[in-house]
């Protein structure tokens, strides 16, 4: 049996998808990044790779993606976490059964939105790399001034008994002091939660637009996990979003299939 593992380094988490020769995801694992970036990739891997009886040697080709993927030197080759989310994002919408145009990736520190062909090659591409406001860092830091676990977000935005508040700063430092004044004023941390969450889609949705949404449009990354931003999300864009059964790992599978590719491409080239 061959094995092939994708690694996306990402700002703010690891994650691995390990796929066998049908391209079944057998094992996934996410962890944070940390400061010590390979080394974590690499415990993060023979962990997982341990809970399923196997071990690094088992693995015919790994494929590294993501902002440290040049510092996996246990990787066959790297790709740009555009190529992978890309080919994951038509892997798990071919596994959805839906046909993928757009896709829109809110990491931990930056937002991308990519407009595919129907053979998967990217023909448009936005990204804002710049501003936190707009990324899974604006998140963060709602939870940790509200007090609230990240994937609690979800639910105080269902809970609203109020409209959202709108988030006026357009920089997280500045967000920060603002939610604190909303609290100090007496709003609902629910009230917050939705304005952010709006505050966030609106942006992204404005992102989105430059590169078009015609079709199916895809929506993964870490924040993809919470169901209120997801809401909010759709309101702005005025239609539903696929989301895949686990969106933090999409760029990962994206780079196991396209380790599963290069195998083949190696073997048939070797015959
Ligand atoms: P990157 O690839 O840039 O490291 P990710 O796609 O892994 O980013 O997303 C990281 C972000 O996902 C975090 O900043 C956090 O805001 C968000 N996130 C992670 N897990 C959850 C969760 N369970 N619920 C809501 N948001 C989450």
């Amino acid at each position: 049996m061959n094995y092939f593992a994708g690694i996306d380094i990402g700002s703010t988490a690891i994650k691995i998808a390990l796929i066998d020769e049908e391209k079944k995801i057998l094992a996934s694992k996410v962890t944070p990044t940390g400061s010590h970036f390979r080394k974590n990739a690499v415990t993060a891997l023979e962990t997982m790779l341990a809970g399923i009886d196997l071990c690094m040697k088992d693995l015919s080709y790994m494929t590294s993606t993501g902002y440290g993927r040049k510092l996996m030197k246990e990787s066959d080759e790297s790709v740009s976490e555009i190529t992978a989310n890309a080919i994951g994002a038509i892997e798990a919408g071919r596994q959805q059964g839906g046909d993928i145009k757009t896709i829109i990736n809110i990491g931990g520190q930056d937002t991308k939105a990519i407009q595919i062909d129907d053979m998967g090659t990217v023909t448009n591409f936005a990204m804002n790399d710049k501003c936190a406001a707009g990324t899974g860092k604006f998140l963060d830091v709602t939870a940790m001034n509200l007090e609230i676990e990240l994937e609690e977000l979800g639910d105080y935005h269902f809970n609203i008994k109020g409209a959202p508040l709108p988030i006026n700063s357009t920089c997280v430092v500045f967000a920060e002091s603002e939610i604190i004044g909303l609290l100090a004023d007496g709003h609902g941390k629910e009230e917050i939660v939705a304005g952010i969450h709006y505050s966030i889609a609106k942006r992204t949705v404005r992102l989105a637009k430059r590169v078009g949404l015609d079709g199916n449009v895809y929506f993964d990354g870490g924040p993809a996990l919470n169901k209120g931003l997801v809401a909010a999300m759709e309101d702005e864009l005025g239609k539903k979003l696929v989301i895949p059964d686990h969106p933090q790992i999409t760029t990962a599978l994206g780079a196991a299939v396209l380790a599963h590719e290069a195998f083949y491409d190696e073997m048939d080239e070797e015959e």
